[in-house]
């Protein structure tokens, strides 16, 4: 039912029984919070959102406190501006001085709110905590001085991604954020996802940095490096330099890895071309000749750990296929080390990958050849512009360019891989292709399209029904293997699961957003892209073809089977 009430002397409009700051926040009015998420029941932890209501006598946390008709708020008040000034006060009491220095100084909620409340000098000393950092995994540094308890890390954690690696331990002044029997993040259930890092306040979580690498690599003259980008790096590289949400800079990007000194820069988008050959040959063989079904796609690597983990049942199930990523890096180092007379062991391989679990994938044993890893670093989309940045280069002046071959020519269908429902997309268009040997006549599939984290239909191809689901975000996931084993479902042939809600445009490692409009600009900004391509198949891409031809054969051959698949076993932490 809408209400009316007051805000600042002034009649806003809400629900009855909405959260107070929900109503504020569609009204313009800017109050701030550490603790809050949307979509995501209030805890009221931080407090740092306290207003006054006329007849209650404490101030109350806006995030948990219901409107109801006639309600006067005032959100500016001295009192509640004091308020949150003081809490910011006491959580810098027992914070460590380290802006300077802090991965986050540009973009750290804390920093800003004190400045915003002008805390200008310490006001409550005292003896600071002393933690060690973690960086005992291959994506996430977590450093306890400097968290301020807000949750959002659990609570992204488990409720989002239904992993709960992390909670609250300890009690009292005693109390951090940490994994069971406090151990480090390398043995816990940590599927690597980056989303914790993604909605933490502070520097508390940040990625493992693996700038200095590339650095050092760059600066060797016995390593030949190259780099490849995900597709849906482009749509996200440009908020770091100013580009509004949703615009593309894929050729700025391009000549930016060329002047910070790449040997060659090749399009993931074209190993999501090959990978949908592999996929979908494999979808289509699995359904004609009995195989496991519902197949499942294997490109996010942290639904990979997941499943083995979590559901070690349904590793049968999954894509024998390696991801874009690990298909790209295999290819570089055989068919392009023949190629170009390179000794594999010499060549550098960097990804740039909206994920920081990409980071854990390129680490895991079955990912190299002979002791030679696929992929040697993996910068996220927010490493490669503070390496832009530290390389001066000034990003709006450059000339667009494009990727080098043999792997620069991708389809829009490859790009599309970039939001939840791209693969799907993008095999369908090739499946139809595989099985009937002409063209979609549309090839935009509605159904798998938009941000939904659980997506199912039953799409017809030249007669033959294919029932498809799509998911993303892991808890939305654990639900889709639940009802499977529950016996629901058995219409569904094909899934597709990415690990971060609406894929990897809104991967742990883009640059930080604080609102869904973002996420959904960069999806927009790619089905855009899908609409004005020229190439929309993979199974059209002229330079896949020519891979086909000179090197690996057919889809599923011996070649692809030894470079481009793998195969998954369950996975027991230790915690
Ligand atoms: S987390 Fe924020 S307040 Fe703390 S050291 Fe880093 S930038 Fe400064
Ligand atoms: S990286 Fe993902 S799985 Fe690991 S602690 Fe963070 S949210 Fe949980
Ligand atoms: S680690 Fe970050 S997100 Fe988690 S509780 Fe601490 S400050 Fe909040």
């Amino acid at each position: 039912m809408k209400v009316t009430i007051e805000v600042n002397g002034r009649p806003i409009e809400a629900e009855s029984g909405e959260m107070l700051l929900s109503a504020l926040r569609r009204a313009g009015v800017k109050v701030p919070t550490l603790c809050n998420m949307a979509n995501l029941t209030p805890t009221g932890s931080c407090r740092i959102c306290v207003v006054e209501v006329e007849g209650q006598r404490s101030l109350v946390p806006s995030c948990a406190f219901p409107v109801s008709a006639g309600m006067k708020v005032r959100t500016h008040s001295p009192r509640a501006v004091e308020a949150r000034k003081t809490i910011i006060e006491l959580l810098l009491a027992d914070h460590p001085d380290d802006c300077l220095y802090c991965v986050k100084h540009d973009s750290c909620q804390l920093a800003d709110l004190a400045n915003e409340l002008g805390v200008r000098s310490r006001r409550f000393a005292g003896a600071k905590s002393a933690y060690a950092l973690d960086q005992s995994s291959p994506s996430i540094v977590r450093d306890p001085s400097k968290c301020i308890l807000c949750g959002k890390c659990v609570r992204m954690c488990e409720e989002v991604q239904g992993v709960a690696a992390i909670d609250f331990i300890g009690r009292g002044s005693k109390t951090k954020i940490g994994t069971s029997f406090d151990e480090g993040l390398n043995v816990s259930s940590c599927i690597n996802c980056g989303q914790c890092v993604n909605v933490c306040p502070t520097g508390a979580l940040t990625e493992q940095n693996q700038i200095k690498e590339v650095l050092a690599a760059l600066a060797d003259p016995n390593r030949y490096v190259v780099v490849q980008h995900a597709p849906s790096v482009s749509v996200a590289l440009g908020e770091a330099f100013g580009f509004p949400a949703g615009t593309d800079v894929d050729g700025m990007m391009v000549a930016a890895l060329r002047r910070l000194g790449f040997q060659k820069v090749f399009d993931t988008g074209f190993s999501a071309d090959l990978t949908i050959m592999e996929e979908g040959s494999e979808l289509v063989r699995r359904i004609t000749s009995g195989g496991t079904l519902p197949m499942m796609t294997s490109c996010s690597p942290g639904w990979i750990k997941f499943v083995e983990t979590f559901y070690p049942e349904f590793i049968p199930n999954l894509s024998t296929c390696k991801s874009p990523q690990q298909m790209m890096g295999a290819i570089i180092k055989s068919y392009f080390a023949e190629r170009e007379k390179l000794d594999p062991a010499k060549i550098f391989s960097v990804s740039i990958m909206p994920c920081t679990a990409k980071k854990f994938e390129a680490g895991r044993p079955e990912m190299g050849r002979h002791g030679v890893p696929d992929i040697d670093a993996v910068l996220t989309t927010r490493e490669l512009a503070q390496l832009i940045r530290m390389r001066g280069i000034d990003a709006a002046e450059l000339k667009p360019d494009t990727p080098d071959t043999p792997f620069g020519e991708r389809s829009s269908a490859g790009k599309l891989f970039g939001a939840t429902g791209g693969v799907m997309e993008a095999a369908v268009r090739s499946a139809y292709f595989l099985l009937t040997g002409g063209e979609l006549s549309d090839l935009v599939v509605e159904p798998v399209r938009g941000l939904d984290g659980m997506k199912k239909a039953v799409l017809d191809i030249d007669g033959t029904k294919v029932g498809v689901a799509v998911v993303s975000s892991l808890s939305n996931a654990a639900k889709l293997l639940d009802a499977i084993k529950a016996g629901e479902h058995k219409d569904v042939q094909f899934i597709e699961v990415m690990t971060c809600p609406g894929g990897c445009i809104n991967g742990g490692g883009q640059p930080f957003q604080q609102d869904i409009s973002t996420v959904k600009a960069r999806m927009q900004c790619l089905y855009t892209i899908d609409t004005n391509d020229k190439l929309r198949v993979s199974h059209k891409n002229a330079e896949i073809q020519r891979l086909y031809e000179e090197y690996l054969g057919k889809p599923l051959g011996e070649r692809s089977h030894h470079l481009l698949h793998t195969q998954y076993t369950e996975r027991k932490t230790l915690l």
